[in-house]
């Protein structure tokens, strides 16, 4: 479409890939204008996602993680694709608090700092195939540009 702008990541689901990737998207998001909050709230809801598909999605193994961003007007839509494991009952892994590895020590807090950080929160999963995971926020609301 002619008013949107859109950009695509693809990499492996290894951990080392994490900080680059939330600071590719926060980077995409500047020609929004948004303040140090809102780039803040952006590059957490990426890291949650993305840890999501390292440790959930392909567990021991590595595979393909795919993060389509759009901008369109004061507003971004990020999707983040996986092709792992996938999520039996969403609205269960959605809850606060719930976790399938506390062995790991992970909290179960992902999908609520998702939520609360962005404007929208979407998961669509089928066992076996993969995860997506579509969040938008808007933008721009302060006045102070990002540098
Ligand atoms: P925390 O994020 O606090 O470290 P967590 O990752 O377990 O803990 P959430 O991010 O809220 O918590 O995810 C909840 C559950 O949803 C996970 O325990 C996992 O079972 C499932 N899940 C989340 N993302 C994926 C994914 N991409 N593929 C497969 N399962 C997932
Ligand atoms: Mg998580």
């Amino acid at each position: 479409m002619e008013d949107t702008n859109e950009m695509v990541l693809e990499f492996d689901s290894r951990s080392q890939n994490e900080g680059f990737v939330r600071v590719a998207v926060a980077a995409f998001a500047t020609q929004l204008n948004p303040t140090l909050e809102e780039v803040a709230d952006l590059k957490t809801a990426v890291s949650e996602a993305v840890t999501n598909v390292v440790i959930h999605a392909y567990r021991e193994k590595t595979g393909k993680v795919r993060i389509e961003c759009s901008v369109r007007e004061k507003e971004m839509t990020v999707t983040v694709i996986d092709y792992g494991v996938g999520i039996e009952n969403i609205e269960k892994a959605m809850e606060p608090l719930y976790t399938t590895r506390p062995e790991l020590d992970r909290s179960g807090m992902g999908f609520a700092f998702m939520e609360a950080f962005m404007d929208e929160l979407e998961v669509e999963s089928q066992p076996g195939q993969g995860t997506t995971v579509r969040m938008k926020k808007k933008f721009g609301i302060g006045q102070r540009p990002f540098a």
